[in-house]
């Protein structure tokens, strides 16, 4: 018998030691799972890498681990990392050959991971943070909507016609690539991105790959080129942008479930009738996130609005053409 039974750690806010993350089952606290899994941390030599946490704490990549019962490590998690192990192995056509709702479901975990990592510390009677996720309720309407879906690593699913997130793949020119590895993640607008050697990664969770239509253009026209880091920089601000002002969530819901059954079917809703999908874009707010991104190479603000109505970009020319960047010349 295949249990098909949803597990809400929501519900009653049960995000502890002792509670298996992904099935919930009661556990002692040293049954754990690394966010980032072993063969990334080895292949990337991220072990003792410090990163930032949200409530500014300071970690590293091998002590980053969530609760999780050993049958769910050992019949969810690590299949799913060896298959991408062996798919990052082959570079930008190994990852391309992996199903669409398997790279979901490997980033919902990292993006998870964090996310829950930062709940069990607020549940903590000692920890007063200045922003506390466990107390919007709208955020974690939000996060109780992707777990639903991000079960699916444990609890066949199968989504009727769409996927819950938008995926890009991006392939990085060596020549002036000097990062083997790097990750970002914000938790707030479910934006993640991992550089795995010359692919990125970018991922918006929940969107129910509307960010993907909405790009689709702009994403065929980096396909089958090698982009310099720069490009991929702005690639990314675009995705994070429109991931901020990204206004809807998506309701799920699951098909009734017969007794015969082996998996679950979901489908799903957004209501774009009361909401608009997009809040307005703001041309200085997507500047600044430009800014961000282009840090490594000192790019200001004045400098990408120097014509107000048409940004600064690497990707595109006047024409909205492709713009080859073989070579960045900092200024
Ligand atoms: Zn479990």
């Amino acid at each position: 018998m295949i249990d098909l039974n949803l597990y809400d750690p929501f519900e009653k806010m049960q995000f502890s030691d002792t509670n298996c993350f992904l099935c919930g089952t009661i556990i002692t606290p040293e049954h754990r799972a690394p966010v980032f899994a072993e063969w990334l941390q080895e292949q990337y030599g991220l072990r003792n890498k410090e990163l930032l946490l949200l409530d500014k704490s300071v970690t590293t990549f091998d002590k980053l681990t969530i609760p999780c019962c050993d049958r769910c490590h050992t019949h969810y998690l690590l299949p799913l990392e060896a298959k991408v192990e062996y798919a990052a192995a082959k570079g930008i056509e190994g990852l391309r050959a992996l199903e669409d709702q398997e790279l979901f479901q490997w980033i919902g975990k990292m993006y998870y991971g964090t996310l829950i990592t930062e709940l069990i510390k607020e549940a903590s009677p000692l920890i007063m943070p200045e922003y506390a996720v466990s107390e919007d309720p709208k955020m974690l309407g939000k996060f109780r909507t992707f777990f639903q879906v991000l079960q699916s690593l444990r609890v066949p699913m199968v989504f009727s016609d769409f996927l819950p997130c938008t995926l890009f793949l991006l392939e990085v020119n060596p020549s002036e690539d000097s990062l083997p590895f790097e990750y970002q993640d914000e938790l707030t607008t479910m934006c993640f991105s991992i550089k795995l050697g010359s692919v990125v990664i970018v991922c918006k969770l929940l969107d129910n790959g509307i960010i993907r239509s909405a790009m689709g253009k702009l994403y065929q026209l980096t396909q089958g080129k090698q982009l310099h880091p720069i490009q991929v920089a702005e690639f990314k601000a675009r995705v994070f942008y429109a991931a901020y002002i990204f206004s809807v969530v998506p309701e799920y819901f699951i098909r009734p479930v017969k007794p015969e059954d082996d998996h679950l079917v979901l489908d799903t809703l957004i209501d774009d009738i009361t909401n608009e999908i997009f809040n307005p874009w703001e041309m200085v707010a997507y500047a600044h996130m430009l800014e961000e991104m282009l840090k490594p190479w000192d790019v200001r603000e004045q400098e990408i609005l120097k014509n107000p109505g048409q940004p600064l970009s690497f990707l595109l020319d006047d024409e909205n053409n492709f713009k080859e960047v073989p070579h960045y010349q900092k200024q």
